[in-house]
């Protein structure tokens, strides 16, 4: 998908428009590989500014990708629906074309959760002895720290909810 330059500086302030699927299998994030669940649709709108010779253009992109847990790891399903407007300098840029690939690709990686969570109130793996807390108890010779309860913490730990309170 990209936008001719050439045809928007020859019309200054004239809007033109994209629509359409992009294929993207993968992208890489903050070296995650995300997968992406079939394609990505894309609505791109962009018009050239002579005054400030910039291109505003406009993104939306929508898309399903799968993570992993940030917490247990297992497979979380992301619906992303995420647009951004930038400019754009045409002198930039090699050749005639607007690729927009990169802006679909940089899109969906802003419309991304920072920690994918299979559940909100996931257990996680027990970092001593590897048990899927949401499927399993610690495991008998799990060395986790264990400190005696002091029925003065038990008030604070119920303030804090269950996610503070330690397995
Ligand atoms: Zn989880
Ligand atoms: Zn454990």
């Amino acid at each position: 998908m990209r936008f001719d330059l050439d045809a928007m500086r020859a019309a200054p302030g004239k809007v033109f428009r994209l629509a359409g699927p992009e294929n993207i299998s993968t992208l890489d994030w903050r070296g995650e590989q995300v997968r992406v669940e079939g394609a990505v649709y894309a609505e791109a709108s962009a018009f050239f500014e002579s005054s400030a010779n910039q291109v505003v253009l406009t993104v939306h992109v929508r898309g399903r990708v799968h993570r992993p847990c940030s917490r247990c790891l297992a497979d979380v399903v992301e619906d992303v629906d995420k647009e951004e407007e930038l400019e754009v300098f045409p002198d930039e840029i090699q050749g005639k074309y607007l690729e927009l690939r990169p802006f679909i690709e940089a899109g969906l990686k802003l419309g991304l959760s920072s920690k994918p969570l299979c559940r909100p109130n996931c257990q996680g793996i027990c970092p001593y002895c590897g048990a899927d807390l949401n499927r399993e108890p610690h495991r008998p010779d799990c060395t986790r720290p264990r400190t005696p309860r002091d029925p003065r913490l038990s008030v604070l730990a119920t303030l804090l909810g269950p996610e503070e309170k330690s397995a």
